[in-house]
């Protein structure tokens, strides 16, 4: 068993693993079925965890606009903010909160874009709801940028979800 490096905390589970290879991978994680999201969910696609309780998750963007970029999905599937329950998304933009809280104690971010599109034509890409959280740093000129970029390994991508997860309040 290879040792890990002192002052890490916990390995992530072999399915988080398993995601981040999956993201650098030349097919990427496989998008052919019905909800991708709804497989994670479920367990049949692994992910980056980053919070999660009963009723919400929250993982890592592949291709996050700025490192810590992270999607907040309910485990209910709905499609658009019109079709999700008030209950669901008051659950929804708590976590997003704690998620906020989390990346600026983590990632030492000054601010966080909170966003949630509807639709192809909003760009909506997975048709399951989901919360954007983007930290957003002075320092690491954050500011302006929207374009999906890519953690530079998947020992990175591991790492940050690892960082965020230990940020997160109880
Ligand atoms: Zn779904």
């Amino acid at each position: 068993m290879r040792q890990r490096p002192a002052g890490r905390g916990p390995r992530l589970r072999a399915s988080e693993k398993a995601f981040a290879e999956a993201a650098f991978s030349k097919e990427g994680p496989d998008m052919s079925r019905d909800c991708v999201f709804c497989r994670i969910i479920a367990g049949e696609l692994p992910c980056a965890r980053v919070y999660e309780d009963q009723d919400t998750l929250a993982i890592l963007d592949i291709a996050p606009v700025v490192k810590g970029h992270t999607l907040v999905i309910p485990k209910r599937h709905s499609s658009r903010i019109t079709d999700t329950p008030d209950d669901v998304l008051a659950r929804l933009i708590a976590a997003a909160r704690r998620v906020v809280r989390a990346q600026a104690r983590a990632l030492q971010a000054d601010g966080a874009n909170v966003t949630q599109a509807n639709g192809a034509v909003a760009g909506q890409i997975v048709p399951h709801i989901h919360f954007h959280v983007i930290p957003r740093s002075e320092a690491r000129g954050d500011r302006g940028k929207w374009t999906g970029g890519s953690y530079a390994s998947p020992e990175e991508m591991r790492q940050t979800a690892e960082s965020l997860r230990a940020a997160m309040e109880d």
